[in-house]
């Protein structure tokens, strides 16, 4: 078996194909682990996460990946979010003793950036999406703007409420995400479980989290090379017959998952197979989105909770890491760490990075008072302009695999038809569904894929009774 990237689809199926008792080489091009939810170190030896990454409660194969390979213990977990609106109010949300799907209401009612208004809107539109057990009818082929347009939120409640859950959520904007994908998140983290919208944030560095993985590929007389690129998929007669790297050495198996960016497995194979399969030429449509970290280090401390998000700011989540993870070596002590993200960045692409920390910190200015008299010791900006997928109303129409027209070739990867926006749980998901598809070629089928958390309280019984409907009526 061979895997071919190391990021969490390709590590996930790589475990799962291992745990199972299979051989499994899998090939990675950087030095670290961990794909883009990695960390690495910069040149003057500080180690930085690619991005702040956390998760929720509603990643049920993230968390069981973490928990076959012993990364589990590494989340820490948050019932509480907080957020802070342009006026200085702080907002709290965290969940009533009530059941699904009123236990987040009571904080709802409480939010202070909102007005009664917007609360309403708001419960109108949740209560479509409760009603339907999920995304609603209307909700395909549109964009998320325009479900809200239709079921009349006022620019309040699309600004402070929607837009700050789910540009973070999606990795993209209102007027271009789909709103299938938005009112899922919304079904899945807020509405149908009371876990769904608990924070877990990693305590270590990300590469940290991935040191079980190698032992569990290892044990099963498999291997993990890092630096080790592939640079073709060999094909002919319709099937791989190896991974080529740079220096002509020749990697063969049974079967390659490609666990690897979509353009990157068009870069794989030859242009010629690409056009050959339609599945695989539709991937050149799928759009992607960008995403801007902030790194700032003070000389003192500036912020107090573990994160805040931001309301009507371009700066969306502040992570103080410091409290999260512990000071890295190389910060003195009484010194804090800060990582800022922006989602959906395309208004900084063009900026320069002294103009993204230049913003960054005067908006830091306006919320955290103890920046003015605080020193700015470091900054570092890092933009991936092709962070996830973009998930548009179209996007379902390009994601394919796990299984392709080449019969011992499967697709892992966020970007894959999983029906999860570009997310760390999207990539488990898919390097599970990869493994199982060989699993059951090999003889062995088996279940990998975790549910869903089960809806619970009244978010069930709507559940159900929209189930039903739906079956009477096809
Ligand atoms: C800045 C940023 C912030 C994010 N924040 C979050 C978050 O908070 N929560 C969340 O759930 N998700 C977040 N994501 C998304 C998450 O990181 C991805 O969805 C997930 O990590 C994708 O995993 P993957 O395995 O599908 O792809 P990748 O992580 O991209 O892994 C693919 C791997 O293949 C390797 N590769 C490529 N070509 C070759 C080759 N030719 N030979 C060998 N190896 C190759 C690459 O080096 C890479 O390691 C964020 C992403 C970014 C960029």
């Amino acid at each position: 078996m061979i895997v071919i990237g190391g990021g969490l689809a390709g590590l996930s199926s790589g475990v799962a194909l291992a745990e199972a008792g299979l051989r499994v080489r899998l090939f990675e091009l950087r030095q670290h682990l961990g794909g883009r939810a990695t960390s690495y170190d910069l040149p003057d030896g500080t180690h930085v996460d690619n991005c702040q990454h956390v998760t929720l409660g509603c990643c049920t194969n993230l968390d069981d990946f973490f928990r076959r390979t012993g990364a589990a213990s590494k989340i820490r977990w948050f019932d509480r979010l907080y957020f802070l609106d342009r006026r200085g109010q702080r907002g709290i949300i965290s969940a009533a003793p009530l059941p699904a799907p009123l236990h987040l209401a009571p904080a709802l009612a409480r939010f202070p950036s909102l007005r009664w208004e917007d609360r309403r809107a708001i419960l109108r539109a949740l209560r479509a999406i409760v009603r339907h057990g999920g995304p609603p009818p209307d909700a395909h082929d549109v964009t998320m703007l325009d479900w809200l347009r239709r079921h009349r939120q006022p620019p309040g409640a699309v600004e402070r409420f929607w837009r700050v859950v789910l540009v973070s959520a999606l990795n993209e904007e209102l007027d271009r995400a789909s709103a299938r994908y938005g009112t899922d998140v919304f079904w899945k983290a807020f509405l149908a479980h009371r876990e769904g919208f608990r924070m877990g944030v990693p305590s270590v560095p990300l590469a940290e989290l991935y040191t079980g993985c190698r032992r569990a590929i290892e044990r099963a007389g498999g291997e993990i090379r890092t630096r080790a690129a592939v640079r073709k998929l060999e094909v002919e007669h319709g099937r791989i017959v190896g991974a080529r790297f740079d220096n002509g050495e020749l990697a063969t198996a049974d079967f390659y998952i490609a666990a690897v960016p979509h353009d990157a497995l068009l870069a794989l194979l030859p242009e010629a197979v690409v056009e050959r399969h339609a599945e695989l030429a539709g991937l050149r449509r799928l759009q992607v989105s960008p995403i801007t970290g902030v790194h700032l280090l003070y000389d003192r401390p500036v912020m107090r909770e573990p994160f805040l998000t931001l309301l009507d700011r371009t700066v969306q989540w502040i992570f103080n890491k410091t409290l999260l993870y512990g000071a890295p070596a190389t910060q003195k002590e009484g010194e804090q760490y800060l990582q800022l993200v922006v989602s959906a960045s395309y208004d900084l692409l063009a900026r320069s990075r002294q103009q993204i920390v230049e913003l960054a910190c005067a908006e830091l200015a306006e919320v955290l008072p103890a920046t003015h008299t605080a020193r700015l010791l470091k900054s570092t900006v890092v933009k991936e302009a092709a962070a996830t997928f973009s998930p548009t109303p179209e996007a379902d129409r390009w994601r394919v695999g796990p299984a392709t027209d080449i019969p011992n070739l499967l697709l892992a990867g966020d970007w894959t038809a999983t029906g999860w926006p570009g997310t760390m749980e999207g990539a488990v998901r898919s390097g599970y569904r990869a493994a199982e598809v060989i699993l059951a070629r090999c003889g062995q089928p088996r279940s990998l894929l975790r549910a869903d958390l089960p809806a619970e309280g009244l978010a069930a019984f709507f559940s159900r009774t929209s189930r039903n409907r739906q079956k009477e009526s096809s």
